[in-house]
């Protein structure tokens, strides 16, 4: 069987296209779409994903403030900081660059922001409305995986899906958006047994679990569709997903590249939730 390679890079080229102009709509109302991101510390990994971030906003005609907040900030002074935003006009989302440091709970200071500008989708209040499907904002990795899904054209009505880990920034919402496109959903996790099974006997499969080429072609049905939403990178420098790439080539119907499959779509729908936020505002 021919492989199709779901080309990420080149769906979010076509979605910023269509986003920068909803947001130039905004500008010329005087309502310019605006994301700040807050970082604290300076985890490299975290620098270079908020750096990506704020040039893609750039690119959209997005105005965005990259907050850098010392390692040392305290939970207060951070809560102020996400307080001060929420009252910002310019701001309609606000994201908080995960890890946090360990004297800092990620849990309050996701609560603290305003969930109309939570354009990350992970406030209780927006889990809440994913889970019952009425969705405000959706996390972003999923959401540009069934952007991606739905590019290919596959039906997902009634198809098995399973999706490889259980984190609420991937899997669990994962899981509930193709449960609302009428998908029979697995998720596994590290203490599930026979991963294989599992995987075999899926239409669908979502690999986020950040284990090198974890799974193998032995893992996955024939014409299955694979989304490979893991990024690893090997000793030797080379960036890796957790599907062996090379291996389901030939068997699957559909597969994701690392990099140019998920991780372009993901930036993507952050621009995306934040143009939404601010024509929310703007209704
Ligand atoms: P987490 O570490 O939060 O979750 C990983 C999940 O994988 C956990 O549920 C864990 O199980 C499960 N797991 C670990 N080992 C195994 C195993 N051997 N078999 C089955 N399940 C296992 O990661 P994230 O969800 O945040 O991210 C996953 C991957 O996706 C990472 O590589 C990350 O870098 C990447 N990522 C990529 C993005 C993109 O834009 N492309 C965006 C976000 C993440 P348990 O819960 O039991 O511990």
């Amino acid at each position: 069987m021919e492989t199709r390679i779901i080309d990420g890079a080149a769906l979010a080229r076509r979605t910023r296209a269509a986003l920068t102009e909803r947001a130039t709509a905004l500008t010329a109302r005087g309502r310019q779409p605006g994301l700040a991101a807050v970082q604290v510390g300076d985890d490299p990994a975290s620098k270079v994903y908020v750096r990506t971030k704020m040039r893609v906003c750039a690119e959209v005609g997005i105005y965005s403030e990259h907050i850098e907040l010392p390692a040392a900030t305290t939970e207060a002074e951070l809560l102020g900081r996400i307080r001060a935003l929420n009252a910002d006009p310019r701001i309609h989302g606000i994201l908080v660059q995960l890890p946090l440091p360990k004297h800092i709970g990620s849990d309050r200071v996701l609560e603290a922001v305003a969930p109309e500008k939570d354009v990350d989708g992970f406030h209780p209040e927006n889990v809440g409305r994913l889970a019952i499907g009425a969705p405000r904002f959706v996390p972003c990795t999923p959401a540009g995986i069934m952007e991606m899904l739905a590019a290919t054209g596959i039906a997902l009505d009634g198809r098995d899906a399973v999706i490889v880990g259980r984190s609420n920034i991937v899997g669990k919402p994962m899981a509930m958006l193709l449960l609302h496109q009428g998908a029979t959903v697995t998720i596994c996790h590290s203490r599930t047994r026979e991963l294989g099974d599992h995987t075999r006997r899926a239409d669908i499969v979502v690999a986020a679990v950040g284990r090198p080429q974890l799974l193998g072609a032995d893992m996955v049905k024939p014409g299955a569709v694979v989304i490979d939403v893991g990024i690893n990178r090997l000793p030797d420098g080379k960036l890796v997903g957790d599907v062996a790439f090379d291996a389901v080539l030939g068997k699957a119907s559909h597969v994701t590249p690392v990099p140019g499959g998920v991780g372009p779509m993901t930036v993507t729908m952050l621009m995306a939730n934040t143009v939404r936020a601010a024509e929310l505002r703007d209704a």
